[in-house]
């Protein structure tokens, strides 16, 4: 697998069909977080470019179980256009490529429910009031058989040392692809969870951040196949023990200065730092949906299992929504914030582009720094809890999605076409699937 780079930074067919290429796959994310994909031939590819190619409004609405959340406004009828980035172009390997894609409408302008676009626009944003974004995701997945049914890996120790020997030549491999496809992970290692594994990706520009989650899922997909073995990047693939996250790392600068170190607040944070955080923070529970939207989003967010529950920032702090990591000989990339409480069944565009949202919101209101939570909240009585200030997330499916519909912040900071597919297809997977016992909703979504 590789990457194709020309001077121009926009590969030709010729440098394509030396490289192998046959069809070029272009991706698009829907609000379900469903990665769903065109191919075109090579020979099409300047098509791919500039005219797209169809794509039904339907596909804003597909459900991860396969079936179609109609609304008012989508219907049979009309046309998308899906066009694809070539200077993010990359081969895959028997003779594919992948570059992603963009949703617009028939007259060329951007489709308003395209949450690549959005991300962009929130990026921009950022810039235009001076602030740059980096963000850096966490990959957490659960290695399973090809029907999803469990490997039986004996022992599994957490972060044990016999993961990384059990799993070597599926590792491997995806250690050699990513590396190829220009995505070379920093770090990976065996989780908590049994057959866990998580990879981190390096800090990159918001939108170039995201394509590159995209990106890796793909080629962990890929790398498991070869094995004999399926990825599960769903939040809760086994129902009671721990789940996947999707971990946002993001640090912001002005002027080439960071704005969670060197300041006068906790650990260095600076004012606009913590206007930041503080609006991450108060628009957390709006934006949830985004989140942690999923029929199966509940199974994972409990205290103790990591997921960042409690509604709070704290240093280093596992079990805190918002978790600091601070400047430091041990943090070469700089202090950044992890907003811990997302899981993969996001969309990873809107899941970016609303915390991004949030933070230049709380920027622009010059947001306060809430008090920070020192220790695991799951310690406190629930008393405790409430004098401390500290919320619970919730993780009901319902009432995140209805907070989401009914939340004038969502719908201002990206939109009512962005909510309202968002609201429908959960909606749908709620009255489709909430009926189902947790171990049968579990393997329903386990590869899905
Ligand atoms: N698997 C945990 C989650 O669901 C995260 C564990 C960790 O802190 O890396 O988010
Ligand atoms: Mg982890």
């Amino acid at each position: 697998m590789t990457r194709i780079t020309s001077a121009a930074g926009n590969p030709s067919v010729g440098d394509l069909r030396e490289a192998g290429v046959r069809l070029i796959i272009g991706t698009v994310v829907n609000a379900a977080g469903i990665t769903l994909a065109k191919g075109v031939p090579l020979a099409r590819l300047a098509a791919f470019q500039q005219s797209g190619m169809g794509a039904a409004p339907v596909w804003d609405v597909f459900t991860s179980g396969g079936d179609i959340a109609y609304t008012g406004g989508i219907d049979a009828v009309g046309d998308m256009r899906l066009k694809i980035d070539p200077n993010d172009l990359r081969v895959l390997g028997a003779g594919r490529a992948w570059a992603p894609g963009s949703l617009f409408r028939q007259d060329g302008s951007p489709a308003p429910t395209c949450p690549r676009r959005a991300l962009r626009t929130v990026e921009t944003s950022l810039g235009d009031a001076g602030f740059r974004a980096l963000v850096g995701h966490e990959l957490e997945f659960v290695l399973v058989a090809p029907d999803g049914s469990p490997l039986e890996t004996t022992p599994w120790v957490p972060y044990g040392a016999t993961g990384l020997f059990d799993r070597a030549g599926f590792l491997d491999d995806l250690l050699v692809s990513l590396d190829g496809a220009g995505i070379p992970p920093e770090q990976i290692h065996a989780e908590y969870g049994r057959n866990q594994f998580e990879f981190s990706l390096p800090p990159a520009g918001p939108v170039a951040a995201a394509d590159a989650v995209v990106l890796a899922r793909i080629v962990v997909g890929l790398a498991a196949r070869a094995h004999g073995l399926r990825a599960s990047f769903s939040p809760s693939p086994f129902p009671g023990v721990v789940g996947n996250g999707a971990h946002h790392h993001l640090s912001l600068s002005r002027n080439g200065v960071p704005l969670f170190a060197g300041g006068t607040g906790p650990h260095g944070i600076s004012t606009a730092g913590g206007a930041a955080i503080g609006g991450i923070l108060a628009g957390l529970p709006d934006i949830q949906g985004f989140l942690t939207g999923s029929i199966l989003s509940g199974g994972r967010l409990a205290p103790g299992a990591w997921s960042g529950v409690h509604l709070c920032w704290g240093l280093e702090n596992r079990e805190a929504s918002v978790r600091f990591l601070a400047d430091g000989e041990g943090n070469p990339h700089g202090a950044n914030v992890e907003v811990k409480i997302v899981d993969p069944s996001a969309n990873v565009y809107l899941a970016s582009a609303s915390i991004l949202a949030l933070a230049l919101d709380g920027l622009r209101t010059n947001h306060r720094l809430p008090h920070e939570m020192p220790g695991d909240p799951g310690r406190l009585t629930d008393q405790e809890r409430r004098a401390a200030g500290v919320e619970l997330l919730p993780n009901s499916p319902a009432l995140v999605i209805d907070t989401l519909d009914r939340s004038r912040l969502a719908r201002r900071l990206l939109g009512d076409d962005i909510v309202d597919v968002t609201v429908a297809v959960r909606r749908h997977e709620q009255a489709t699937y909430g009926g189902m016992a947790p171990d049968e909703l579990a393997s329903r979504f386990r590869l899905a």
